[in-house]
């Protein structure tokens, strides 16, 4: 079965498999823990708090002869490909033990039908980390954690780790041998021990053992076994260990977990029905389930109400409510997980998350983050030195969003055009293109074609001329002696991603150098690879007088923003002629800079080159009576659609429900502008369930 069957999970329905074998701990009891807990009303007990649940299967020992090895491995590895299956089918694997051994395959299983690295949160008053050289016992139920990480017997380890140590932490360790610290202390996994927890607080330990689990993975698993938790609030459990968390406080803790969008399945083992005086231990189990798995139910809703409630209504949202990203993907609060093929509109070139990004993030923000630019900082002149480097301009002005950006590409080319070009004062004018994109401040939507964003906000700024885009003729026939500047975005992004004649913005250059006006490039979002370029006017060769950068330079965490442009021109600047409090500050100029460096060493910009040629083609590959037209440079593509027949929005709604986020532009076009740090496969995946839609519109509409 394909992995990417995976990606779009429906519902989470919750299949339980019951692992019914003890026969890798020194008493079998806890084989009768999984058909105890059903016995006592378990399927009930989740029906009645909502809780789609379904008993799948349940595994036991056969009552032949076999050593504990072999028959351990057989059972492990049907659980494996039983988890894997659940997964696949889009449920959610709940794997009630048994002794612990069962994990062995239930994580091989999780780990064998995710398509990236797992974490695993490990509960437990032992470390479970024997191999069979350490172990005095030699019960297998020791040994797990171990063969995850890939020691031990290979009939267990399947000859391979499972599970990278760096992705792994232990919760409640306080009973285990130095054979089994030494493993995990050797290869890194982190242990929260009893001491730690007194002094922190279990809910402290383990935010910090989430943001471990989550670091660099896909998802994560939690283990329980029963015995991490105190024996005097868990009784029933094969191996009790003195001192222990409280029951109370770790259902408590559990709800920081509640269907927590990047849990990927769950375990609870050691359950020893035999020793459960008064059913304490099966009532806290249910209680650990109810507090991780309840439906809280339209808290995707509530949520939409509350900000509908208290936000401004400037923006019309899919119905999507996101809680995370990682990489390429994005999931929301059911746990739903999305391709995002629109990256905050170029915002996330980098992906979420990217490792190294939050690497740099979190160590400058705990060093210095703000400091304004009444001082310097040791941060700044570094970004700009490689901005420079990167872009052959001489000199930059830092900023935070896109907009600030292109108002002091107008500021500088305003007072160019006074102080050096000779313009009457109060005099310059600015030609920009129909359709463009450059912001919202008054100024800037002063020049904007589209009515809906001046509409009301009057009076406008005026000193701006607009021309046809696409068409060097009318650019030629706009300039008059007071013109200061063309501002051009090279492929216009919010007009509908329009891809101008090749040599357009050649042409413009060699007028707009011919009558000494400046041509500013707008690449906020065209820039720092998004259309296969470094800048998207190299695709002809075009040096621009100045350039707008924005979006991806925040590496997808920060707004960064800068102008860019030779001394010439921004010598026209001097002290308290412009400026920005949080403009350049060093945490925006540490992530900035990590972010230019990750764009070249990850060689971002020949990837989209290559990709976005490979997405074009897929998309083009789709053959359906709703597409007019596909565009696009890069990792940049448009779908204009015959919006006669239905609208761009009822598209993107059904690509959601596909688990594909994407958005229309103008209510025609269809934009597809993936984090550049997506693969082929992740394409090939996104571009089938981009056709699937378009088919099942067409037969709609056929029936009709
Ligand atoms: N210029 C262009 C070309 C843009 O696409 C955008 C935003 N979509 C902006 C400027 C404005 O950027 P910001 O929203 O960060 O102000």
């Amino acid at each position: 079965m394909s992995l990417h069957s995976l990606d779009y999970q429906d519902s989470r329905e919750i299949q339980i498999i019951g692992s019914a074998w003890g026969i890798g701990a020194p008493d079998h009891g806890c084989a009768d823990g999984p058909l105890a807990l059903k016995a006592a009303g378990l399927m009930k007990m989740l029906q009645a708090i909502q809780v789609e649940a379904s008993w799948r299967d349940t595994l036991a020992a056969p009552s032949g002869e076999g050593s504990a090895l072999s028959v351990v491995s057989t059972l492990a590895s049907r659980l494996a490909a039983q988890t894997a299956q659940v997964m696949h089918s889009g449920a959610f694997p709940l794997v009630l033990g048994g002794d612990h051994s069962c994990a062995i395959g239930t994580w091989q299983g999780v780990h064998d039908a995710a398509p990236g690295p797992i974490g695993l949160l490990w509960m437990d008053a032992h470390l479970d980390s024997h191999t069979p050289e350490t172990s005095q016992s030699k019960h297998l139920h020791g040994m797990p954690l171990a063969c995850l990480l890939g020691h031990g017997a290979p009939e267990l380890t399947r000859g391979r780790a499972s599970l990278a140590p760096q992705h792994v932490c232990v919760v409640g360790a306080r009973h285990f041998e130095p054979d089994e610290a030494a493993l995990l202390t050797r290869l890194g996994v982190r242990v929260f021990g009893m001491a730690e927890i007194a002094r922190r607080g279990l809910d402290r330990v383990l935010q910090e053992a989430l943001a471990i689990i989550q670091s660099g993975t896909l998802g994560f698993g939690l283990s329980i076994d029963l015995d991490v938790v105190d024996p005097r609030d868990a009784p029933g459990v094969t191996m009790p260990a003195e001192d222990g968390i409280r029951g109370a406080e770790l259902v408590q803790a559990l709800q920081a977990l509640n269907r927590h969008p990047a849990l990927l399945a769950l375990e609870i083992a050691e359950y020893h029905p035999h020793r459960d005086v008064d059913g304490k231990t099966a009532r806290l189990v249910e209680q650990m389930l109810s507090a991780l798995l309840q439906v809280r139910h339209q808290l995707g809703a509530s949520l939409i109400d509350l900000e509908q409630h208290y936000g401004a209504h400037n923006y019309d949202p899919l119905p999507v409510v996101l809680a995370r990203g990682q990489g390429v993907y994005l999931w929301d609060v059911q746990g739903r997980r999305y391709l995002d093929m629109m990256s905050a509109y170029s915002a996330v070139s980098l992906g979420h998350g990217h490792p190294r990004i939050l690497q740099v993030l979190t160590q400058q923000a705990q060093t210095l983050a703000v400091t304004s630019r009444a001082f310097y900082n040791n941060r700044l002149p570094l970004f700009l030195r490689r901005l420079s480097e990167l872009t052959g301009f001489e000199q930059a002005l830092p900023v935070n969003t896109g907009l600030e950006a292109v108002e002091t590409a107008l500021k500088a080319a305003r007072k160019w055009a006074h102080k050096i070009k000779g313009v009457p004062g109060g005099q310059a004018e600015i030609i920009a293109c129909e359709g463009n994109f450059h912001g919202r401040s008054t100024t800037i939507i002063s020049f904007s074609s589209e009515p809906q964003y001046q509409d009301g906000f009057g009076p406008l700024t005026p000193g701006f001329k607009l021309i046809p885009y696409g068409d060097a003729a009318a650019l030629a026939n706009a300039i008059t002696a007071n013109t200061a500047a063309f501002l051009v975005e090279p492929v216009q992004g919010e007009a509908g991603i329009i891809v101008p004649p090749h040599g357009y913005l050649a042409q413009c250059a060699r007028i707009c150098r011919e009558r000494n006006v400046l041509l500013i490039c707008d690449e906020v979002q065209t820039g720092l690879g998004r259309t296969g370029k470094f800048l998207a006017s190299e695709h002809d060769n075009v040096k621009p007088d100045g350039v707008i950068l924005g979006k991806a330079l925040g590496g997808g965490v920060l707004p960064v923003a800068a102008f860019l442009a030779n001394k010439a021109i921004m010598q026209v600047f001097t002290p308290g002629d412009h400026g920005s409090t949080f403009g350049g500050n060093p945490l925006a100029a540490t992530v900035a800079l990590e972010a230019l460096n990750i764009i070249v060493e990850e060689r971002l910009v020949e990837r989209s080159a290559d990709l976005g040629r490979h997405l074009l083609a897929q998309l083009r590959s789709i053959k359906s009576p709703l597409i007019r037209e596909v565009r696009g440079l890069g990792l940049f593509a448009g779908v204009e659609l015959d919006t006669t027949r239905t609208t761009a929005r009822a598209v993107v709604e059904r690509l959601a429900a596909r688990g594909i986020l994407s958005k229309d532009t103008h209510g025609t076009v269809l934009r597809f502008a993936p984090p550049l740090v997506i693969t082929r496969n992740e394409i090939d995946w996104g571009v089938r369930q981009i056709g699937l839609t378009f088919s099942e519109f067409d037969s709609e509409l056929r029936k009709v």
